[in-house]
């Protein structure tokens, strides 16, 4: 099993800390929340499971599904 070997700064992207809305802290979250959509869970399945209710923080992690997307492509599908 190999595990925290992934980070929260991938490249340059850095994401962010607080909901911009409510200012709750989000960023505790990023990690289990990568590890869920790697493991091919929705993101409103995630959120779930993260306990993530607030709308305005949940928008927050779906703004950047399109980067998790390629993230998972470079992390899962890397070639030989
Ligand atoms: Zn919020």
């Amino acid at each position: 099993m190999q595990e925290k070997e992934d980070k929260l700064l991938i490249g340059d992207v850095m994401f962010p800390i607080r909901c911009f809305s409510c200012g709750a802290v989000i960023a505790q979250y990023w990690e289990e929340y990568f590890k869920k959509i790697k493991d091919g869970k929705s993101p409103k399945e995630a959120l779930d499971e993260l306990g993530i209710k607030r709308y305005c923080c949940r928008r927050m992690f779906l703004t950047y599904k399109s980067i998790i997307r390629e993230l998972a492509r470079y992390r899962i599908f890397k070639g030989p």
